[in-house]
Formats: structure tokens, C-alpha cells, sequence
């Protein structure tokens, strides 16, 4: 349409029936379109237009060709942002969005009042959230709601093979992104996270607990089984200690001892020492002990020896490899067995005996040596053996003892057999052996006192063979393993089932969230769930310390009856507020007294069962950091600010892990104490940006602190605690500049086109090269990369602890960190005196002393050196750096000042 010159135009184009889809409360309706400058036309400008407008309007049914004017309500008259002159054609593309629609379709319509306008294209859509698997949750694609439900709350369900303990819950924004995942899923045992799915542990892995930890390969000495293992079992002839843990490796037993000797030196005394060597091979464990046990033979008959016995230091539990036993008596044999014991041996285990006799005494004489051995007969089960001797003792002497010891040959048993006879005959039968089977022999002569004669003879003999008869002392022996590994395997299910059960709540323990007051419909039960009521007459006032948007704030007393008196800040509420008002002004203490932390500030209580409503917190003796800054310039070292700088970060990561974005972090909103504590405040919702003198409206509508903002939040109001990250990094600028104005007088406008052309603020004077890396790291375009607040808070504490670190300085350009007037730019010095040059570097207090020295032309300000600035009275290191660096600027004035790029 195109009708200029003519009046009173109201031209309509009606589209048709578009269905809507019933949860699509909001749809966007984009356009394309030209517009042709009015100008270009000559002299029509009196009724020529440059807009035409935007109408919608609802209906159940379609309504054919019949056409209301009066039926459709105005969304919004649409301009172009360029206008098409006579020869090049500008496509303008605007979306606009319309609303709350119930009804079941609509009709959009466009008026014309007189444009030269050509309608190109006409686009209706609605926004949603995509299907998502997130943590291991699936959400479904859901619609993204309107103004009136601006987070649509929605459950997920947790993959295949994975639990929860809490719902999986999201919120869709009305942009159609997803924030706010509240609950996890975790792969179950068995399983593992792979690409938002769990899979099997993977033969040889294993997983015991629902978590997100991957599967583990098999420890030592246990067997994978399949895919999905929760436990591996130990490989056989290893064991788990009953407290070994069940995911630990298994351990073989130990094998048995070496070289057991008994030393003989107090045979009068009936007494004897036992020693061994530790087994060769100990299972690979520590805790190797060993128990020894005694018998008692009197020829074939032989019993436990009892109590008489006495061991030192004890009969079991031995960490040593010896053992003294005393009280033995005369002419009898003893039977000694030594057995090692670790933590995965049971009691009564595979062992072997080292048997022991004592004989009575015998003269002392140099004892015949065994000359040769001879086998006279042989059963299955018996060896009768005889030997020689040379030379033969005389008739008078008494008879010669011979000591025989024997152990099997192959004897690969846990534990080794001796047998030691103590025999007056040259010639023995040994019964009880096994069928088949060799034993080696070694028999000696022995002295009258018992004393070992000075050789001795070995040789091997074997048993016949027999059937496959047994004996049933083997048969109890060869049970008893299997009965120990069923104890053994009955343990480690106990175990572990008892560990699960124990650990597994501990490990899904959710965190604490912080809960939006609008979720209660009435907000007078959030007020008071989360914070407690004071009486009026236990707060009295002294002083007013500041203005808010809702009426002054005090300072005063807060004195409870029974309790400490405290110094608080009082906020009240002015006369003439409406129940709205008052609910907001209220709002901010329902989420303050959900926080605890030494970086967040305190709510005492409130008042709002009497006609002035109050809000009590915890007095800060300094006020506001931006202020304290400024008031304080100069005067604290770098240290001294990383430490502040570390406690907001420290009340940001609380907040952050408590799901709270705070939108307005600006050293404004930080309060300071005598201690130089920085606590975190402004809590509020609507009225948390509304109370701000920096909120700015945007086209969106919201109020917005641009020069803190992320970009993501300005253009599409992304708030998120990636966002708070944006502004903790202007934070760090405004504290390490000592209050100083991000993006000094720089327009908002301007700000928004420098950060969208990847420029940053420059490093402040004398600021640590690690703490401006760290804001421009906070100040990464993509949200996603930029560090999370305990990584802040660590990065700081990491600094705070090894000072040497903020020793390097980043590079600094006084020309863009000095606000400079805007008549500077040209060569030499822009400024006609010395005071206007101070009071533009707020150095104004020093003016005096140039004028004392002598200094009144910027001339004499750039020849001055270090010294001199030091020698007229500049003592603060960071005053004097300030004065200096201006010098310098001064000096190397080249460039336009307006730019600054990273
Ligand atoms: P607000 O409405 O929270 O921005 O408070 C306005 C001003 O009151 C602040 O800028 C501070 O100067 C002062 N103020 C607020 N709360 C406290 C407090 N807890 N301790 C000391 N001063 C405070």
C-alpha cells in the first residue's frame, strides 16, 4: 500500500484462521517488511507515515471472510529501523510477541494509516524446550510459557539404569531454554555414565554404589565376571578379610613356616626355644601371626600337652618367629606344631607338625657317627628302617640315643613336617604314613646331655603303593577349606550389602535450595517460615544511615530480652504504602533469612505485625564497598583486596550452590565491617533492580545495570549464576581500583557496543597480572566457560596463600585507566593547571603541596621524577603510583584516549 498523499487513511489486511496449539500460550510473530522514507516523496510529509500497526484477535472458531474492526485488540505499531529512500531497497525484520491467548486459534491483522509500506513476509511461531537428557534425566520437548508462567516447571525421568533419590526437576524459560536442574540421576551399581546413558561395567570392571564414578578394573587377585559387575569375586585360593573391603584386591594364605628349629640349650631345665623363618610366600598381606600347639606322645599314644606347658611370650598371636616353652618334662615326646596365620586364614586350617621329644639324660661322651641307612621293610603305610654305626661304643657305656627326623619329600603343604624321634634302638618301624609317598630321613647319633652327635646320615625312602583307600584325618583336612570359604564368602555378602546400606544415602544427599517467596501463594507464610518476628519495642533507632527505595535505613539496637544487645541496621518501610509494596518491601527478608554465611549478610528478624514494617539485619560499621573504596584510595595493598574480594566470593558460591542468581552484584550492594568482612546484600526480587540507580529499562521492559551485566542477561535476560560470575568480575575491577567507575563515563549504549566488540577494561593501576586474568576470564563471551565461584574461591585462596603470586603486575595504560577531560588528545599537556590535572586523577588533596613546592605549571608536573613527588608529601604508595603513572601518561599522549582493547 502506498497512498501518501492522501488523508484519514486506515487501510486493513486480516490473515486466516491460525490454530493455536493449546499449550502455546505465547507466540512471536516476525515480519519483513520496507518502508519508503516520507521524505523521498516531496512534499507529502504532513500525511505521510512511516509505521503501520500490529492487531490480534482471539476466537473459537473461524469466522470465514467476516471481518470486526472493533474485534482486535492493538499488539504493538511497528517501525522500521530503516527506511527504503528512492533507489536502495531496505528489508526491515521486527518480531513482536502476543500474549496470553486462550481461545482456541486467532487472526492477526495490520493497519495502515498512510504509509508507503510493502508487507514481505509474515512469520508465526512459539517457543519450546527441545527434548533433553540432562544428568541423566530425559525431559520431554515442552512449550515455553508466557507472562503469566514464566518458568514451566517440568519432571524428568531418569535414563534406563539409573536412580534417583529426588524427582529430576527443570524449569523451561520463556525463551525456550532449559535452567535450574534440581535432583540428579545416578547410574545404578553395575553401570556407568556414557554419553547420557548407563552401560554395563565392562567385563573386568566393576561398580558397587549408585554414583556418578565410572566402573573400576577388577583389584588384584580377583576375577572379573561378566559386563554389569557389582563386586569381583576373589580368584580361587584368595579371600577377603572379613574387614578388607569388598572392593578391595583378595589375598592367597600364607604358606608355611621355614626352617623350624628347636634349640635345645636348657633340655635340664625342661625348657626349649622354637624358632622359624617367616613363610615364603605371605598372600601378599602383613598381618601374618603365628600359633603353636604341643602334644604329648607316650609311644603311638599321643595327646594335647595342656596347660602345664608354658610359652613365653604366648602360645598364639606370635609377631615373632620364636617362642620359648618351658615346663617340659623328661622322657616324653612332644609334638610341636607352628602355623602361620593372616587376616583371610579361619582357626583350623591346612597345617604341618615339627614333633619334638625330650629324652632323659646321658653321660657326656663324643657320639658314634651313623654310617650307613637301610630300608628292612615297607607296607603302604609303614618303613622299617635300621642303621650302622662306627665305631661301637664300649659295653659299660649306657645305651646310645639316636635322634630320627623325617618329612614327606614333596611336602608343598602349607606348612612343613618334621618328625623328630628320640629313639634307643638302631633299627624303628614308622607307622601312619602316607601310601606311594617318599620321605626323607636323617638320623644322628646322639651325646649323653642330649648334645648332637658330629654327623649324621640322610636318605630317601618310599612308602607302596596302594588303592585309593583314605584316611579320615585327610578327608577333615581336605573339608575344611571349602567350610572356611563359605564362612569367608558368607562375610563379604554381609559386608557388603552392610556397606551399601550404609553409604548410599550419604552419598545421594541433595543440596540445599533456596526457594522463591512467590512460590507460596500467600507471602506472608514465607515471611514467616523464614524469618522470626520482632517486637518494635525491643529495636530502638539512632541515626539514619541511608535511603532506600521503600523509606530510610538506621542504624540502632536490637536488645532481646535474655540475649546479647547487637548493633543492627534498621530498613523501614515509608507511611502510604500499598499491600503490594509492602509484600516486596517484605520479600527481601523471606530470602535473606534463608541464607547462613559468614559472606552474606544477617537477618535479625522483622516487623510486620504493626503498622511500620522493618526489616532488622546485622549493622555493617563501614557501609557500602564502592563508597569505602573511594573514601580509602590507595591505602590498602593488593593482599589486603584479594582478601576482600575472596569473601564475596565465598557468599557468591554459597548463594550459587543454593541456586540463587543475584542479578545486581555491584560493589554498591557489598557491605563492609570493622573487620573489613565483605558480606553480600540487595536481596529482593522485582525490587532488587527497581531500588538500583544504575537499573536501566531495556527494550524487553526489565530494569538492567548494564556496566555489570552479562551479555547474555541484556540481550535475552539469561540470569544465571554464570551471569552473577560476569559482575563478581566487574566487582574485582571497581575493588582494585578503589571504587572507581566500570567504563568511566562511557555512555550505557557505548558499553554494550564495546563488550559486543570483544572489548574488555583495562587491568586497574598496580593490579596483580593473576587477578586481572582471572576477570577476564569472568568476562569470557560464552557463559559456559567462564570459571564457576568455587573455582574463584579457590583461585583466591590459592593467591592469598602464596603473596609472592600477586607480585607480578599486569601491564597497565595510564591513558585509558586515567579519566582524562575531553579536550586531552592533542600533544603535550591538555591541562591548563595543576589543581584541574589533580582533581581529574582525584588527587585533589595534594594540591597544596605543588603549590608549597613551587610546582604551578604542568611543564615543571612532567619533569618531576619519582622522588620529587615522594619529596613534597605524596607518602602513600598508592597515591604516589597514581601520580606517577599520570606523569607518564602525560608524557606519552599519542593516541585518542577513548579505546581500550584487551
Ligand atoms: P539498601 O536499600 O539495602 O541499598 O540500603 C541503603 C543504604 O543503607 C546502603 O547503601 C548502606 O549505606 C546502608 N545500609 C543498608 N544496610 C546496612 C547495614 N546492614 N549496615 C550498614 N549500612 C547499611
Amino acid at each position: 500500500v502506498c497512498n501518501v498523499g492522501e488523508r484519514e487513511q486506515d487501510n486493513w489486511l486480516r490473515t486466516t484462521f491460525i490454530q493455536r496449539r493449546p499449550s502455546a500460550s505465547r507466540v512471536f510473530v516476525e515480519l519483513q517488511f520496507i518502508v519508503r522514507d516520507c521524505n523521498s516523496f516531496g512534499g507529502v510529509s504532513l500525511t505521510c507515515k512511516e509505521t503501520f500497526n500490529l492487531f490480534a484477535s482471539e476466537s473459537d472458531a473461524d469466522v470465514g471472510t467476516t471481518f470486526r474492526k472493533s474485534q482486535f485488540k492493538k499488539v504493538a505499531t511497528i517501525a522500521p529501523d530503516e527506511i527504503t529512500s528512492k533507489s536502495d531497497l531496505r528489508i526491515n525484520t521486527e518480531i513482536r510477541v502476543v500474549e496470553s491467548l486462550s481461545h482456541k486459534g486467532f487472526y492477526l491483522a495490520f493497519q495502515d494509516i498512510g504509509a508507503c509500506v510493502a508487507l514481505l513476509s509474515v512469520r508465526v511461531y512459539y517457543k519450546t524446550c527441545p527434548a533433553k537428557v540432562m544428568s541423566l534425566a530425559a525431559f520431554p520437548e515442552t512449550v515455553a510459557g508466557g507472562e503469566n508462567q514464566a518458568l514451566r516447571e517440568v519432571n524428568g525421568v531418569c535414563v534406563e539404569n539409573a536412580i534417583s533419590e529426588e524427582q529430576p526437576r527443570i524449569y523451561c524459560t520463556t525463551d525456550g531454554e532449559w535452567v535450574v536442574p534440581v535432583g540428579q540421576c545416578q547410574c545404578k551399581p553395575g553401570y556407568e555414565e556414557v554419553e547420557d546413558a548407563c552401560q554395563e561395567c565392562k567385563p573386568g570392571f566393576f561398580k558397587a554404589a549408585a554414583s556418578g564414578a565410572k566402573c573400576e578394573p577388577c583389584p588384584a587377585n580377583t576375577q572379573g565376571l561378566g559386563s554389569g559387575a557389582l563386586l569381583c569375586p576373589c580368584m580361587d585360593d584368595f579371600f577377603r578379610a572379613p574387614d578388607d573391603p569388598p572392593t578391595g584386591p583378595c589375598s592367597g594364605l600364607p604358606s608355611a613356616p621355614r626352617e623350624l628349629v628347636a634349640t635345645t640349650t636348657q633340655l635340664s631345665a625342661g625348657k626349649l626355644l622354637l624358632s622359624w623363618s617367616a613363610p615364603e610366600d605371605t598372600g601378599g598381606r602383613t598381618d601374618i601371626t603365628y600359633s603353636v600347639e604341643c602334644q604329648r606322645c607316650e609311644g603311638a599314644v599321643c595327646q594335647p600337652c595342656g596347660e602345664k606347658i608354658r610359652y613365653d611370650p604366648a602360645s598364639a598371636g606370635l609377631t615373632d618367629t620364636k617362642v620359648s616353652v618351658s615346663e617340659l618334662d623328661a622322657h616324653l615326646n612332644y609334638t610341636f606344631t607352628v602355623e602361620a596365620h593372616s587376616g583371610v586364614s579361619c582357626d583350623v586350617f591346612l597345617r604341618n607338625d615339627l614333633s619334638f621329644a625330650i629324652i632323659s639324660f646321658s653321660p657326656s661322651t663324643d657320639p658314634p657317627k651313623v654310617t650307613s641307612m637301610r630300608l628292612d621293610e615297607r607296607t603302604p603305610t609303614s618303613l622299617s628302617l635300621s642303621w650302622a654305626i662306627s665305631p661301637r661304643p664300649p659295653a659299660q657305656h649306657r645305651p646310645i640315643r639316636y635322634e630320627l627326623t623325617y618329612r614327606k619329600k614333596d611336602d608343598n603343604l602349607d606348612v612343613t613336617t618334621y618328625t623328630v624321634l628320640l629313639l634307643e634302638k638302631s633299627s624303628v618301624q614308622i607307622n601312619d604314613l602316607a601310601p606311594g609317598t617318599a620321605y626323607l630321613f636323617r638320623v644322628m647319633a646322639l651325646g649323653n646331655e642330649g648334645t648332637p652327635g658330629g654327623s649324621s646320615m640322610e636318605d630317601e625312602f618310599e612308602t607302596l603303593r596302594e588303592g585309593m583307600k583314605g584316611d579320615n584325618h585327610r578327608d577333615l583336612l581336605f573339608l575344611l577349606p571349602s567350610i572356611c570359604l563359605s564362612l569367608i564368602i558368607f562375610f563379604l555378602f554381609f559386608f557388603a550389602n552392610a556397606w551399601l546400606f550404609l553409604c548410599l544415602p550419604e552419598q545421594l544427599k541433595p543440596l540445599k535450595t533456596y526457594v522463591d517467596p512467590h512460590t507460596y501463594e500467600d507471602p506472608n507464610t514465607a515471611i514467616l517460615k523464614f524469618a522470626s518476628e520482632i517486637h518494635p519495642s525491643h529495636i530502638s533507632k539512632q541515626k539514619v544511615i541511608g535511603a532506600g527505595e521503600f523509606g530510610e535505613v538506621y542504624r540502632g539496637i536490637l536488645k532481646v530480652p535474655g540475649r546479647k544487645e547487637v548493633a543492627v541496621a534498621i530498613k523501614t518501610l515509608k507511611p502510604g504504602y500499598s499491600e503490594k509494596q509492602r509484600q516486596d518491601f517484605l520479600s527481601e527478608a523471606s530470602i535473606m533469612g534463608q541464607f547462613s554465611h559468614q559472606n552474606i549478610i544477617r537477618l535479625e528478624g522483622v516487623v510486620t505485625k504493626f503498622k511500620h514494617a522493618m526489616i532488622v539485619t546485622e549493622y555493617m560499621e563501614n557501609g557500602a564497598l564502592d563508597k569505602y573504596l573511594r573514601d580509602h584510595d590507595g591505602e590498602m595493598t593488593s593482599f589486603q583486596l584479594v582478601g576482600m574480594l575472596r569473601g564475596i566470593a565465598a557468599g557468591m558460591k554459597y548463594l550459587s550452590d543454593m541456586s540463587y542468581v543475584h542479578r545486581d552484584l555491584a560493589a554498591r550492594n557489598i557491605l563492609v565491617n570493622n573487620n573489613l568482612e565483605c558480606k553480600v546484600s540487595d536481596f529482593g526480587l522485582s525490587r532488587v533492580l527497581e531500588d538500583d540507580p544504575e537499573g536501566t529499562y531495556t527494550t524487553s521492559g526489565g530494569k538492567i545495570p548494564i556496566r555489570w551485566t552479562a551479555p547474555e542477561a541484556i540481550a535475552y535476560r539469561k540470569f544465571t549464576s554464570a551471569s552473577d560470575v560476569w559482575s563478581f568480575g566487574i566487582v574485582m575491577w571497581e575493588v582494585m581500583a578503589f571504587g572507581e567507575r566500570p567504563y568511566w563515563d562511557m555512555s550505557n549504549h557505548e558499553v554494550m557496543k564495546a563488550i559486543n566488540e570483544a572489548f574488555r577494561l583495562p587491568a586497574p593501576m598496580d593490579c596483580p597480572s593473576a587477578v586481572y586474568q582471572l576477570m577476564l576470564q569472568c568476562w569470557l563471551q560464552d557463559r559456559s566457560k567462564r570459571p564457576r565461584f568455587p573455582d574463584i574461591v579457590s583461585l583466591l585462596d590459592k593467591l592469598l596463600r602464596s603473596p609472592d603470586s600477586l607480585k607480578t603486575i599486569a601491564d597497565f595504560d595510564p591513558r585509558v585507566s586515567i579519566r582524562l577531560p575531553s579536550t586531552s588528545g592533542s600533544d603535550g599537556s591538555p591541562f591548563r593547571s595543576v589543581s584541574e590535572w589533580l582533581e581529574s586523577i582525584k588527587m585533589s588533596q595534594y594540591s597544596e603541596n605543588f603549590t608549597c613546592a613551587g610546582i604551578v605549571t604542568m611543564d615543571q608536573v612532567l619533569q618531576m621524577k619519582n622522588e620529587d613527588i615522594k619529596n613534597i608529601g605524596v607518602r602513600l604508595p598508592g597515591h604516589l603510583k597514581r601520580i606517577a603513572y599520570s606523569i607518564l601518561g602525560l608524557k606519552d599522549q599519542t593516541s585518542t584516549l577513548s579505546v581500550f582493547a584487551v
